[in-house]
Formats: C-alpha cells, structure tokens, sequence
C-alpha cells in the first residue's frame, strides 16, 4: 500500500507497465513470428513483408494509437497492402490471436511485487504507460499491483508533451522525478526531453519503434527491477 509519508519525500518515481512489471512484448512477438512464417509461405519476400508492417504499424499508431487490436490491425492491412486483398481464414486467426494477447494473464516480472512494496514506503510512485486506454486499464486491475501507486496514467503517447502534462498536473518538479522504464524511445529519451532523470531497465526484448531513435543514455542503467532498491 502506498505510505502516506511517502508523499513527503522530494522524489517521485513514474514507473512504465508493459515489459517494466510485467511481460507484454514477447507475445506481440510470437503472433507477429506467425504472420510473418503465413507471409512467407505465401511467397512473399522477408524485405517486403517486414517493410509494409513498418509503414503499416507507424501510420496506424500515430492516427489510432497502440494496444493489440490495433497491432492485429496492421497486420491485416500489411496483408492488403502486399495483395490487395485479405484471405479470410488467415485474418480470423490473426484476429484470435489478437484476442489471445488481449485476454492473456499478467506475468509479474521477478521481484517486481516486493520491490513495489519497499519503494512505495520511500517515494510517490507513479505508473505511467501508453497504450490503449481501456486495455491498459484493465491490465493493471488485473495486475494485482496497482494500490502501491498514487495514481495512474495511461497516455496516448511518450512524447516530452505528454510528460510534462503529467508533471503538470500533480504539481511535480520534473528534476525531482524519475522515469523508470524498458524503452529506449518512449521512457528514456521522450522523458529526458521534459526534464526529468530516467532509470533504464532493459526487456530481452524490445519494440523495434523503440530503437528509431538510436541508443539512450539513462542516468541509471539496471539488469532488473529489483535492483532499484539498492538506489531508491
Ligand atoms: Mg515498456
């Protein structure tokens, strides 16, 4: 439970959800595997596979945002975009297994509910995630780990806007509050850009969007959530 005294403490952690506390990207992963072998069978080239999913997912996040549907979306439209036409039987199995990410249970990251436990007792925590609003927010009830925040912030992108929005709106100073996340892009650099310090934890795996950008340079660097204790 988040401690009162914490609200007295000069430092405020953000917190990133998805492959920060808990698993998310692999099973982006093992459906997009899928679409990819279905493409290939069907004689297309990697390159041109991968290179319509990219303008696809870029154009789809920008205009309707993130979340499975979504992705599931691009993936149908990748199929259009390279046959100008979509196999049915192919779409509803994507469709499903759109569904099956959507449904799929929340896997803690190791150490993820006793560290929570132990920061909450020292500073405000914040989650900030992206992401479609109504399937992060059910993420999190489902996580079993939301009373450790004082609130939750789902936002429609990281961008330096929308983190200082945030700072903004609970009366932060941004010098005072640190980024704590996976994404190179979205909590390390957008974050850096509104001011704020940033912990990066790096997932075994990692958005390709994500690297746009380049490397980042965090003022901290962990192995694992965990290991926050020991600096926090
Ligand atoms: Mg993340």
């Amino acid at each position: 439970m988040a401690n009162p005294m914490a609200r007295h403490s000069p430092t405020t952690l953000l917190v990133d959800a998805d492959d920060t506390l808990w698993e998310n990207h692999s099973y982006f992963m093992r459906v997009f595997d899928r679409w990819l072998e279905a493409m290939l069978a069907r004689g297309h080239a990697p390159a041109s596979v991968h290179e319509a999913f990219r303008i696809e997912e870029e154009e789809r996040t920008q205009r309707t945002g993130y979340g499975s549907r979504n992705f599931i979306a691009s993936l149908i439209a990748s199929i259009v975009r390279l046959e100008q036409a979509v196999d049915d039987e192919l779409a509803r199995e994507l469709e499903e297994l759109g569904e099956w990410i959507h449904e799929h249970p929340i896997e803690l990251k190791e150490g993820v509910r006793a560290t929570l436990e132990t920061l909450g007792l020292r500073h405000r925590l914040l989650l900030v995630t992206k992401g479609h609003p109504m399937e992060q927010t059910r993420k999190i009830a489902r996580s079993g780990i939301s009373q450790h925040f004082l609130a939750t912030e789902v936002l429609r992108e990281k961008d330096p806007a929308h983190y200082e929005d945030v700072i903004s709106r609970h009366a932060l100073s941004a010098s005072a509050c640190w980024m704590i996340g996976n994404s190179p892009r979205s909590d390390i650099i957008a974050a850096q850009g509104a001011g704020l310090r940033t912990v990066h934890i790096p997932h075994h795996t990692t958005w390709e969007l994500e690297h746009r950008e380049g490397p980042c340079a965090p003022d901290l660097l962990l192995d694992c959530f965990a290991d926050l204790t020991q600096h926090f």
